[in-house]
This record gives structure tokens, sequence and C-alpha cells, in this order.
């Protein structure tokens, strides 16, 4: 943001403090009705409960140029008036801007005031005389708000005709010869510039005044009214939708909003919980926690894969506390993809010693091989590797396994984590699929991405609609085709691949063939054309999607390379004899080894965060296998117990939610939306598709700022926005060091302040 519209979105805030009968919460009303004539966004409300005539009372306005998002009373006023001198004590002054003003109804000169308020603009006039002879209220009671804010209008240089166009719509004409005569007579004083003098001398005591109501630690007047409830209100965390459908188990939610309140830092802080690949998941994720954001119908989901992304690259490493282990076990894993690597993280905390088995050269799995630089550069992939390996985990790579390797290796180990991925791809039994130029899309792709200079030429055709289709387009529009066309059996809404990918691809001028499926190669030698057949939509399948019905409606589309991108399904040849997997854990025939299955192999589900999070479950599977003095060492499963009650972490959600109550999640409709203004959500930046379409240059700049973090509503999580506590009409919620409490012996059971609270941070209950 520019400085501009810093100081344009600053927002003003005056606070009143007056006794019940002077008018006061009307004074602030009517000073917010005057800045909205002149065109502001205002916000204006009193603290309530202490109407008796004569007790204390304070009122807020805000008065800003957009919208006015915080709900909090005025804690740090810009400005103060002041209805009543003897109120002038520290409680009224609490806060108070250096340079505020100080507007007080009082017979004393301004300069006498100013020597008692040196670092503040003082302004006093006698609006309690002014109202009086103009016979404002009763002998006793003056009502002075209409005249005070006549000199409120002076000392802040606006128009008085827009107080006159004020009162004409409030029906307080009559009242205007007394502003009038304010606005003339008002005095101003200070600040006076102290920083050369000697301090001035401690002002003189002032008057004790017993607020009836104190806003932050007082206890509630009148009536008890406890016993007429049948229900009671209570601060309660709920469950944000992003952070249910967050496949990697992320608390979506917590680290959105450590962002926002506290910065990058503490956001890492959240995320190093339960991920140790952000930097991957913020590139590639599809980001189903985005498809369950209650912010989507409003104005657009918060953009949360941005997000996790601006924190991996802007933080700092998070430092990573290894828990002492009395007894360390030897775990061994099995692949170094995502799934492998978040085990390994996982149990490398807990104190473990841990060794990875890698075919490859390097870590990474898919995300080396397959997903292409342009989408994921290696950079941030290798920095978060080291991380982890920091963690003192071992590596053997350059070597395939073969199942008398694992037979070896689950003997040699405590436990074992098998995370070998999808490593069968398929393939097409049809006509001419031995021809030259028919390739495996993932051989392609490793080729690209492992070697330097890979070219492919001419058309190039792609079969398949998920992410390895696109990646296979896209890299070979990079690697010299002169066209790409991808063919689909089904229509452009059923595709699996990340909806930005398909557009992104459409952008750089691939082509798409959908509703055709392949039914033969023709070519002499090397492949020419692909048969492809019209495919009807049926009813749905398993899956819910139309089962493709193919028709006998063919023809041919000219190509001079064909890449298959069908799917993917696991190898278990890898087992070792009498081996077979149930359920995500390993068995010599009927007997539980001490062995498990991880990520795509275990799942079958093919996102990356789908494997962080089942690697890191594996992993706390072989722990707990292995039973007392290997399980999750303490502090950390204090974590998972919270974040299991609060229904945090998928993990614990899962496997050992101590209530076992399934948590509950933020509906849409439990928030209150209109609380909150509109505002469209940030973008990533793109590199124009024409200059991209021929590099592999990273195609996503990211997010232009972490601005994004502001729009979530922190669905289910307080965050002292003070709501509840100015709606409830008995003033019984106060403010505490950590959040609020409610004098239950007060609160009546209205509910107010739960059906108020904007973000279902509260709850009744029996
Ligand atoms: C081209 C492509 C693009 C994709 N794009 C996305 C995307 O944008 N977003 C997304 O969320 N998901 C995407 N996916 C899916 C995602 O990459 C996988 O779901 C994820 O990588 C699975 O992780 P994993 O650790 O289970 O397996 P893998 O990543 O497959 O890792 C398995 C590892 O095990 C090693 N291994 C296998 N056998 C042996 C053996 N015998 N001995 C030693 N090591 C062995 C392999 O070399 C490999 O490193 C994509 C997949 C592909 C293929
Ligand atoms: S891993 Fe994916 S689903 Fe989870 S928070 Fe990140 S982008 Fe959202
Ligand atoms: S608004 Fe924030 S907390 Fe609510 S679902 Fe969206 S990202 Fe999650
Ligand atoms: S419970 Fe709700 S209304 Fe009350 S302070 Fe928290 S977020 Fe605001």
């Amino acid at each position: 943001m520019s400085d501009e519209t810093v100081e344009r979105s600053r927002v003003l805030e005056i606070r009143l403090h007056g006794r019940g009968g002077q008018g006061g919460v009307t004074c602030a009303k009517l000073i917010a009705a005057l800045h909205s004539r002149l065109g502001r966004s205002v916000q204006s409300f009193g603290d309530y409960a202490g109407e008796r005539s004569g007790a204390p009372i304070r009122a807020y306005t805000r008065v800003g140029d957009g919208a006015i998002e915080n709900r909090n009373k005025v804690y740090r006023p810009d400005h103060l008036i002041v209805l009543d001198p003897t109120l002038l004590g520290p409680d009224a002054l609490a806060g108070l801007a250096d340079g505020g003003t100080l507007l007080v109804n009082t017979p004393e000169p301004a300069e006498v005031l100013a020597a008692r308020f040196p670092r503040v603009r003082v302004a006093a006039v006698d609006a309690s005389a002014i109202a009086r002879r103009h016979g404002i209220g009763t002998r006793s009671v003056v009502i002075v708000n209409t005249t005070i804010a006549g000199a409120y209008v002076r000392a802040f240089g606006l128009p008085f005709e827009a107080l006159e166009e004020t009162y004409r719509a409030f029906g307080y004409s009559k009242n205007l010869a007394a502003a009038r005569e304010a606005f003339e007579a008002v005095r101003e004083s200070g600040p006076v510039d102290t920083s050369a003098s000697p301090p001035s001398p401690p002002p003189p005591a002032p008057p004790k005044v017993i607020p009836l109501v104190e806003h932050s630690d007082g206890k509630s007047p009148g009536l008890k009214t406890g016993s007429w409830r049948s229900q009671t209100p209570r601060y309660a965390r709920h469950l944000a939708p992003c952070s249910a459908a967050c496949p990697a188990g992320n608390d979506v939610e917590g680290f959105v909003q450590a962002l926002a309140r506290d910065g990058e830092r503490a956001a890492a802080a959240v995320l190093a919980r339960t991920s140790p690949l952000p930097s991957v998941c913020g590139r590639v994720c599809p980001a189903p926690c985005m498809a369950g954001c209650n912010r989507k119908e409003k104005d657009g989901a918060v953009n949360v894969r941005g997000l996790e992304r601006w924190i991996a690259d802007h933080a700092p490493a998070v430092e990573v506390e290894i828990a002492s282990c009395a007894s360390p076990r030897r775990f061994a894993v099995v692949g170094g993809g995502p799934a492998g690597l978040a085990a390994a993280w996982a149990l490398a905390r807990a104190g473990h010693r841990v060794t990875i088995f890698e075919a490859e050269r390097a870590l990474g799995g898919v995300l080396r091989t397959g997903i292409p630089v342009y989408r994921l550069p290696r950079a941030p992939l290798d920095r978060e590797i080291d991380r982890l390996l920091a963690l003192g985990v071992e590596v053997r790579c350059g070597r395939r396994l073969e199942r008398s390797d694992v037979a070896a290796i689950a003997r040699e180990h405590d436990a074992t984590i098998l995370a070998t991925g999808l490593a069968c791809a398929r393939s097409l039994d049809v006509a001419g699929a031995h021809l030259d130029g028919v390739e495996q899309g993932l051989a392609f792709l490793r080729r690209v991405n492992l070697e330097s200079g890979a070219r492919i030429g001419g058309h190039v055709v792609v079969l398949g609609g998920g992410n390895t289709a696109l990646d296979c387009a896209r890299s070979a529009l990079r690697s010299g085709a002169s066209e790409v066309t991808v063919v689909y059996r089904r229509s452009r809404g059923e595709m699996p691949a990340i909806v930005e990918e398909v557009e992104q691809a459409e952008h750089e001028g691939v082509r798409f063939a959908f509703l055709r499926a392949p039914v033969g190669f023709e070519g002499d030698g090397r492949v020419r054309a692909v048969s492809l057949a019209e495919v009807d939509l049926g009813p749905p399948d398993g899956s819910g999607r139309r089962r493709p019905v193919v028709s006998e409606r063919r023809s041919a589309l000219a190509c001079d390379a064909v890449l298959l991108a069908l799917g993917q399904s696991d190898d278990l040849s890898l087992l070792p004899d009498g081996w077979s997997l149930r359920q995500g854990r390993l068995y010599d025939g009927d007997d539980p080894l001490p062995a498990f299955a991880a990520g795509d192999l275990s799942t079958g589900e093919g996102t990356v965060a789908h494997a962080i999070g089942d690697g890191r479950r594996a992993a706390l599977r072989a722990l707990a296998a292995l039973g007392p003095g290997a399980e999750e060492p303490r502090r950390d499963r204090a974590d998972r117990v919270d974040a299991a009650r609060l229904g945090r972490d998928a993990s614990a959600r899962e496997e050992r939610n101590p209530l076992g109550v399934p948590p509950k999640t933020v509906r849409p409709e439990a928030i209150r939306a209109d609380h909150f203004a509109s505002s469209p959500p940030d973008g990533e930046r793109l590199v124009e598709a024409a200059i991209r379409r021929r590099e592999f240059g990273e195609v996503s700049r990211g997010l232009p700022s972490a601005r994004e973090a502001q729009r979530c509503y922190a669905c289910g999580d307080c965050t002292r926005c003070d709501t509840c506590l100015v709606y409830c009409p008995d003033g019984v919620i106060h403010r505490t060091e950590t959040g609020y409490e409610i004098d239950l012996s007060y609160c009546k059971g209205c509910g107010i302040c739960v059906t108020e609270c904007p973000r279902s941070g509260m709850e009744m209950s029996a």
C-alpha cells in the first residue's frame, strides 16, 4: 500500500465521556452523522448499563474513508470529548494520543487546562452555561450534547452548515442557536512543546470518579438476572472449514490469522506444526481449503494457497525442536517423495533415527521428476528438503530397492514406512500403441526435468485430463512443439487437473479436444495420427461423474508425437513374498508387521497435500505400533490433543480424538458476512502467456503482498473484536488479559452476544 492509501484508510477514533442524562451517546451519534453527511464512513455506539442519571458513560465514534471493520471500543482515542469536567481523570484520559484534541465542557479557560495537559491540544467551552441559557434540558440536568457539537465543529474545522443539515434531519433545529454560540465561544490552546522545558509539575489530583460500569474490570450493577436463563453463552473455538478440508492437516485458519496479526514468522511456526513442505503446497496444491472457504460466496475465497506460498517464501526458517526420546528407534522410509519426506520429518522430530532410501539421485519424488520447474522451481523445494535433513535424517539415494532389499531393511529397522508412490503408468492396448513417437508422459516429463535440453517437435497430442496431462502439454510447448492438443474423454468441467492449470495452458495456446477417446494410432513406423472416437456421456458412475460411452463415430487427428497421461497405479511387486498391504498397514500372512504404507501407495489420492498428511499419519501409526517409549513426545502430543479438541488437526481428529466427538465446522450461515466489507481476493501475478509459453521460468510470481490474509473471517476463532461485549444489553461481558469473561450472575441468557459474533466464536449451551 502506498503511504497515501495508508493515510486515507486511517480511521479517526473519538471517545466521549459524560454522565447519564447529558446526552453523550446521542452526541457521539450526531458527530458520526455529521461526518457521514460529509461523505466519510462512520461508526458510533455507546456503553450501556450505566444509563442511570449521573452515572459515567462512554460513547465512541470512528470516522474513516473506507469500510470500518474494527468494532472494538476505542481504547486509544485520537480525540476526547468530555462533557463533565469532574470526569477529567486518568480513566477518561487513558490512551489519548499525544497531539490529539481534548474538547472539554468547562468554565475554565483553555490555557489553564493546557497547563494540566501539555501534550494535547485543548479546546474548552462552557457548554453547560450556554445550554442552560437556551433552556436545553431542565434546571437541574442540562443536556449539553447538541451544544458541544457546535464547539466540536469549530475545533475540527468542519462547516457549520453540515451541522445545520444534520440537526434538521434529526429534528434538533431549535438547538442550533446554542450550537452556534458554542461554535463562536470555544477557545483552544496547545499542545505545548515540552521537549526543551523542564517537566511540568504534576497536575492537581483529579476528583475521584468511581465508574458505575468499568469497561475492563468493573462489576455489573443491578438486578441479578442469572436465574432467568435456560442457556448460557460461552466462548468456544470452532473448526474453520478451510482447516477441515486441508488434507495435509494444516491449521489453515490459524496460519492465516497468525500472518494477519503477527506476520510471517508466527504464521510459519503454525505451518511448521504440520507440514515440512509449505512452499511446495503454496505452489501446486489444488487447495481444497479454498473450495471450502466461507468467504467464497461473498466475494471470493481467501487465497490460502497464495498466502501459504507467501509465508514459505518470506519467513525465516522455523527452529524445529527435536524431542529428546527415552529410547530412540530406527526407522526406514522407502521413497523420498512428499509422503516419505513428511514421515521422516515427523519421526525425526519425535527424536528417532531415520534413513530414507530413494531410487533417484535426489529426494523429492514426483515433485522433482514430474512437476515441471515453471510450476515448482527447485530452489524452494531444495531449501525445504535441506531443512528436513538438518534434523539428522540420513539419506541413501540412487538405488532402486528390490523386494529382497525391502525384506532386509525391514529386519534391520524397528519399523518401515513404504512411500513408493504410484510407479506403474497406464498404457493403451490399441493398434499402433508401439509406434515410435508414442511415449509415456511421465517418461517425457522425467527427461524434461532431469536432463537438460530435452526436445520434442511438431504437433504433440496428449491423452488424459489430469495434472500429468497438463504438465506434458505445457512442457511440450516449452520444449519445441509447434502445436499441442490435449484429448480428454469427458468434458472440461470434469477434468481432474487443477482448474488454474487448465486456464493457464489455454492462454499459452494449448488446444483441447473434449469427449474424444483414443481407439488407435496410425503411422508407418512412426506415429502420424491418433484415431479418435466421439464419446457420449451416460449416467453417473461411482465417481459421481457421467460415464463416458464410446460411440462408433470416428475421426483422425494428425500428429507427430503422442504423450500418454492416462493415470498410474501402485507397484506391489516390491513387497516381499507373503506380504500384503491392507488399509495402510503391511501384513506377513495375517500377522501385522511394523511396516506401514504412506502417500499415493496407501491412499491413491494423488495430491501432494494428501501425501504429506498421510506420511505424517503413517509415522504416528508406526510410533504407536512400537508401543511405550516410542510414541510422540509429550509436548507434541499435548499440542495434538489440544488440536483434536479444537478439531484442528486432521490426523488427530481421525486417529485419537480424545473426546470421540466430531468437531463442529463453522458453516457459512454462522458467519455475519455483513460485518465484513467487500473486497475481492488478491490474485497471483502471472508472467504474460506469450512470454512464459516458450521458457521454463516460474509462471506465477505469487501474491503481491500478505494483505490477502486480512480478508479472512477467522471462522470459529475469537479475534477480540469486542462485538459481543458491545452488543450485550446487560453490560456483563468484560475484557480480561487473555480474552473475555461473562458475569453469569447477571447474564439473562438472551444470546445476543452469540448471535452478533461475526465469526462463530461463541455458542449457547445448556
Ligand atoms: C506429472 C504430475 C504432476 C502432478 N501435479 C500435482 C499438482 O500440481 N498438485 C498436487 O497436489 N499433486 C500433483 N501430482 C500428484 C503428486 O505429485 C503425488 O500425489 C505425490 O507426489 C505423491 O507422493 P508420494 O510421496 O506418495 O509419491 P511420489 O512422489 O511418487 O514419491 C515416491 C518416491 O519413491 C521412490 N521409489 C519408488 N520405488 C522405489 C524403490 N523401489 N526404491 C527406492 N525408491 C523408490 C520414487 O523414486 C519416488 O521418489 C502430480 C503428479 C504427477 C505425476
Ligand atoms: S496444503 Fe493445500 S489444502 Fe492445505 S492449506 Fe495448503 S493450499 Fe490449502
Ligand atoms: S474465511 Fe478464513 S477461516 Fe474462514 S474458511 Fe476462509 S480462510 Fe478459513
Ligand atoms: S467472541 Fe466473537 S464477537 Fe466476541 S470478541 Fe470474539 S470474535 Fe468478537
